[in-house]
C-alpha cells in the first residue's frame, strides 16, 4: 500500500461537535455513536484528500495527520 496521509481522531479529546465533518469537502467523515458517546470517524479513507481542514477545525486538538503505509524501516539495536 502506498503511503498516505490521513486524520486520526483520538476519541478521548472528541466532543463531537461535528465542525470537522462540516469541514471535509469529500463528506468522508461523519459522526457515530457508540454508548450514547458522539466521536468523528473517517468512513473513507481512500477518498479522503489529506486536505487537513478537519484538523484546522477541531477546537479540541481531537485530530492528528498521520502517515500510513508504504514501506517502513525497522532496524534492532544489539547489546
Ligand atoms: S471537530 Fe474535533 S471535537 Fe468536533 S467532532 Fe471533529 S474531531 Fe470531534
Ligand atoms: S483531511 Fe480533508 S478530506 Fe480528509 S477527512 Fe480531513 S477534511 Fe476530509
Amino acid at each position: 500500500m502506498p503511503a498516505k496521509i490521513l486524520p486520526a481522531i483520538t476519541p478521548e479529546r472528541c466532543t463531537g461537535c461535528g465542525r470537522c465533518v462540516a469541514a471535509c469537502a469529500p463528506h468522508v467523515l461523519s459522526l457515530h455513536i457508540h454508548k450514547w458517546v458522539k466521536t468523528a470517524r473517517l468512513d473513507d479513507a481512500s477518498a479522503c484528500t489529506a486536505c487537513a481542514q478537519c484538523l484546522v477545525v477541531c477546537p479540541f486538538g481531537a485530530v492528528r495527520m498521520v502517515r500510513v503505509g508504504g514501506k517502513s524501516i525497522s532496524y534492532e539495536i544489539r547489546a
